[in-house]
């Protein structure tokens, strides 16, 4: 069977035609499968949704109990028919609950992976390699210039600087689903025992992790801490907030921004960040060009980033590659608005 007869891009997402369903679709449609909770992957309005059991408990923190017409929680190994194909979920490593979806029609296998990491993360389960014939991946970080290196570096960079600048507050830019948790969980894991603030449109979210068993210690709301009390503190604060009269309450902030952006210093220059971290949720340069490798994919569809340079690799490695071309996906760090929690807290 053809590829493109299984899974085909149309101006709703991906679109598998046998299985009567859409993959991560931008408009509501009537069966969605959803493989991460990031705004820009998964959204309300749908008929049907499936997904793992934590995305789903995400989107309904998100948008509320009545944001699909009905649910169906799915585990990674798990295979379930929909239609004609066969559908199973494995681990992306990107946030958690976070999955790649195979789509097996007679004995073809496509995986559509989401978004993805290869690198460690304490807080989500690993990636997992899935053997497949056609793999479909992001291309967020998809230039050579983009490698994150190690987290656990650049935490102990944010660390080194709060106890170089004890009188003054550290404000961490950090998406709030997913990136949040993995730097507060770097910080204790490298020995940070003090209480970690949060602005208040990470409190949801932050608790919903914790109540999965992601241990994140001690956590308290900055909305009603003293100014002077902040000092020598790290908060941590959705990207859209560091440059924002918000951070008036604090003691002469310093501003870190934790993305895999921050390898750019112009970005960094741009907004304004004093400290840049590089840590992502996302594959690098080296981690999707090793992942597309050990796929044993002959095929390779390239989604939102910089899909020509990823292609252009792929086919100086005998791989078929082609850009998918589907719009609607991007960088959440980038591109979200602030929501009406972050406009008050
Ligand atoms: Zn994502």
């Amino acid at each position: 069977m053809r590829p493109q007869d299984i899974l085909l891009p149309v101006a709703s997402g991906l679109c598998c035609k046998p299985g009567g369903f859409h993959i991560d679709p931008v408009r509501p449609v009537e069966r969605a499968v959803i493989t991460h909770g990031h705004s820009d992957h998964a959204r309300p309005g749908h008929g049907a949704v499936l997904a793992t059991q934590e995305t789903l408990d995400m989107m309904r923190l998100r948008y509320g109990e009545n944001f699909a017409g009905s649910t169906q929680a799915i585990r990674y190994g798990e295979e379930i028919r929909l239609g004609d194909v066969s559908v199973k979920f494995h681990p992306a490593g990107h946030v958690l609950g976070s999955a790649q979806v195979a789509v097996t029609c007679k004995d073809t296998c496509i995986v559509a992976s989401g978004d993805y990491k290869d690198a460690p993360d304490p807080t989500c389960t690993p990636f997992e390699l899935v053997q497949c014939d056609v793999f479909i991946t992001e291309a967020t970080f998809g230039l050579p210039v983009f490698r994150h290196g190690d987290a656990a570096d650049e935490v102990n960079k944010l660390l080194a600087s709060v106890a170089l600048f004890p009188e003054r507050a550290h404000l961490v830019g950090a998406y709030s689903l997913g990136k949040a948790q993995r730097v507060i969980k770097l910080l204790r894991q490298a020995g940070y025992a003090a209480p970690v603030y949060l602005h208040g449109a990470m409190e949801k979210i932050t608790e919903y992790y914790q109540s999965c068993g992601i241990d994140l210690g001690e956590l308290r709301p900055v909305k009603g801490a003293k100014k002077a009390a902040l000092a020598g503190t790290i908060t941590l604060a959705p990207p859209s907030a560091t440059s924002d009269l918000w951070t008036r309450r604090f003691p002469d902030p310093v501003t870190a921004f934790a993305s895999g952006w921050m390898r750019v210093r112009a970005r960094a220059r741009q907004r304004g960040i004093e400290l840049p971290l590089v840590i992502s949720d996302h594959a690098d340069w080296d981690g999707l060009t090793a992942t597309i490798a050990a796929t044993g994919a002959g095929e390779i569809w390239v989604t939102h980033g910089q899909e020509d340079a990823l292609v252009h690799w792929c086919q100086s490695e005998g791989l078929q590659a082609r850009p998918l071309d589907l719009v609607g996906y991007g960088d959440e760090e980038e591109s979200e608005a602030p929501t009406s929690d972050e406009a008050e807290a």
